[in-house]
């Protein structure tokens, strides 16, 4: 079923977003923990595609059987930025003949070693999106920013830039993870503004490990409220006390944004079936 579809009919949904193995030696236990968030039942699940491309397949091969075998709708990654036309057709192809319908078409961080922009097939999002749909039979999604893409100097322009990823085809988008609701609403009111009428899905972390969220912060510059770097400076030498307070704040921050009806939620499960879990059972009333 394609997203758009879903979004139609389900007035809440809850799903995960899982990532492929970066090679071959993981590639069972990486299968297995998807498999395991699958038997969830979710309403779908999104699989990564890997920095720079180079695991590609996997994503395609995951997406497969989290769909044929367990029945969960699938929503393929697929970046472009450091790939050539000729393999993201080929993708595509591979992407249809696998059955997958949805696609979150992304531009891809850029390799700090990556070569002359002028030789590169892809510069932004919009043209990959653009292709995809001349390709055709995709449901096509996106990323988007509610504190603004970190090499945007100005949020405006960034929802420029996102007002014309959707005029070229993008019909639903997918946030980064934020932790203050606030953010999101502010976003939301400016993008619709702006014209952008898809649905926005809201992507949570449930943060589980305190070196994580530092890494996080320090890639992406997302902002962190007081009262979660308080439970940080308080849990985060003990893992399990930080993981539960962890799946608590996210749990909290979902009833929020339901309650002021942001409906969709994609939890960033990173493979950890507990994680995944644990924030369904925290909601089995309120998302069913
Ligand atoms: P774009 O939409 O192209 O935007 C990138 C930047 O370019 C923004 O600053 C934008 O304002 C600017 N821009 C856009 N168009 C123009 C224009 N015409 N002129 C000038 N500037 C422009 N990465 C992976 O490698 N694999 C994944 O599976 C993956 N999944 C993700 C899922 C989600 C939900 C999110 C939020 C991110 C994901 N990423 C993934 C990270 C993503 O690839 C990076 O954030 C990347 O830097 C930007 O990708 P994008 O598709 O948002 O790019």
């Amino acid at each position: 079923m394609k997203l758009t579809q879903l979004f139609k009919e389900k007035t809440e949904t809850l799903s995960f977003e899982v990532f492929p193995p970066k090679d071959g030696k993981n590639y069972d236990s990486v299968k297995s923990a998807t498999e395991e968030i699958a038997k969830l039942n979710p309403h779908y699940m999104s699989v990564t595609y890997g920095a720079g491309g180079g695991t590609g397949e996997y994503t395609v091969e995951i997406s497969r059987n989290l769909q044929e075998n367990f029945g969960v709708i699938s929503l393929a990654h697929l970046t472009c930025v450091n790939s050539k036309r000729e393999v993201v057709w080929e993708r595509l192809r591979q992407l249809r003949e696998a059955g997958i319908e949805n696609i979150l078409a992304l531009r891809g961080d850029l390799l700090p070693d990556a070569a002359d922009p002028s030789e590169w097939d892809y510069h932004y999002a919009s043209e990959l999106v653009s292709e995809i749909r001349e390709f055709g039979g995709f449901c096509i999604g996106g990323a988007c920013y509610p504190e603004g893409h970190v090499e945007s100097e100005h949020s405006k322009d960034d929802i420029r830039h996102l007002k014309e990823k959707v005029d070229a085809g993008c019909q639903f988008l997918t946030t980064q993870m934020f932790f203050d609701n606030n953010i999101l609403y502010n976003f939301l009111y400016r993008i619709r503004e702006a014209g952008i009428t898809v649905p926005v899905v809201a992507g949570i972390m449930p943060v589980t490990g305190a070196n994580q969220i530092k890494r996080i912060c320090q890639l992406s510059g997302t902002y962190l409220p007081q009262r979660f770097k308080a439970i940080v400076d308080r849990f985060g030498s003990e893992p399990a006390a930080m993981k539960q307070a962890g799946i608590a704040y996210a749990t909290e921050q979902i009833i929020d944004l339901l309650a002021n009806g942001v409906n969709h939620i994609h939890i960033y499960s990173m493979n950890k079936p507990e994680v995944a879990e644990q924030v369904q059972k925290n909601l089995s009333e309120i998302i069913r």
